[in-house]
């Protein structure tokens, strides 16, 4: 095994335990409660879950998916999202290889993971996560590595900028509103850690993604499309993957067609 590969296991056994620290986030945050505590207990019957069932993945498939104490069934979306944050700690590094950048975009994605899905449930982006998240990326890009500091610091003027105009205007001509400003603040958090010229990849692939899966939804259920119950967040934080990963590449294939 290379070094790489094995780099990559450690680094996605890592990111499942971060993911584990993520699925508290995602179902404490919103409620205003304590993170740290109390340790770990079972939605249905409060139960403390020892540290031999809060094993990231593992656990919830010896468990049988079920609560040891109270047998209630627990949401296969706990095991999902820590593989989700392991396999995108692991593609960070498979990426980048090991140099700051590479802490900094774990840390990055990892935040994507949770304003995902705090968004998916409540429809908020905390700014407990967004604001500090910009001043990070800020930080980060005094680092050497990527960006370079002038280019995280346009990305927050000019993301957010971007879609705070977008939003002003679609509430002055729809006289409702489209996105809000927890979107606005996530676009800072996207520039300061991919800097400015990962904006165009990003708002593209998000728009893209959202009208699409807005539509589908709008034809299957026979609905509005303004009745989709999905929000903006998570399609910018897929927009913000997909430049993560293949941005480059995507830029250099747009501009050799030129
Ligand atoms: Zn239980």
């Amino acid at each position: 095994m290379s070094m790489h590969h094995q780099m990559a296991i450690f680094a996605f056994a890592f990111g499942a335990v971060m993911g584990s620290f993520a699925n508290v986030l995602i179902h404490r945050l919103p409620m205003g409660l304590s993170i740290v505590f109390p340790g770990s207990q079972c939605p249905s019957c409060s139960a403390r879950i020892r540290w031999f069932d809060n094993i990231p993945i593992l656990s919830y498939f010896i468990l049988g998916g079920r609560c040891r104490a109270c047998k209630a069934i627990i949401s296969p979306r706990y095991p999902l999202v820590e593989a989700l944050s392991g396999f995108l700690f692991a593609a960070v590094v498979f990426r980048f290889g090991i140099q700051p950048a590479t802490v900094a975009m774990a840390l990055f994605a990892w935040a994507l993971v949770v304003i995902t899905f705090i968004d998916l449930d409540h429809r908020i982006i905390p700014d407990v996560i967004s604001l500090p998240g910009t001043v990070l990326g800020l930080a980060f890009s005094v680092v050497p590595g990527f960006p370079r500091p002038m280019d995280s610091a346009v990305g927050v003027a000019v993301g957010a900028g971007f879609l705070f105009l977008i939003l002003y205007s679609y509430e002055k001509i729809m006289g409702e509103e489209g996105m809000g400003l927890g979107d606005v603040k996530l676009l800072a958090m996207i520039g300061a850690f991919l800097g400015w010229q990962a904006l165009p990849v990003t708002i593209l692939v998000s728009s893209l993604t959202g009208s699409l899966v807005g539509v589908g939804y709008a034809l299957i259920k026979g609905e509005s499309v303004r009745k989709f119950p999905v929000p903006f967040g998570p399609f910018l934080a897929l927009g913000a993957i997909v430049h993560l990963f293949f941005g480059v590449g995507l830029i250099q294939w747009y501009l050799g067609k030129l």
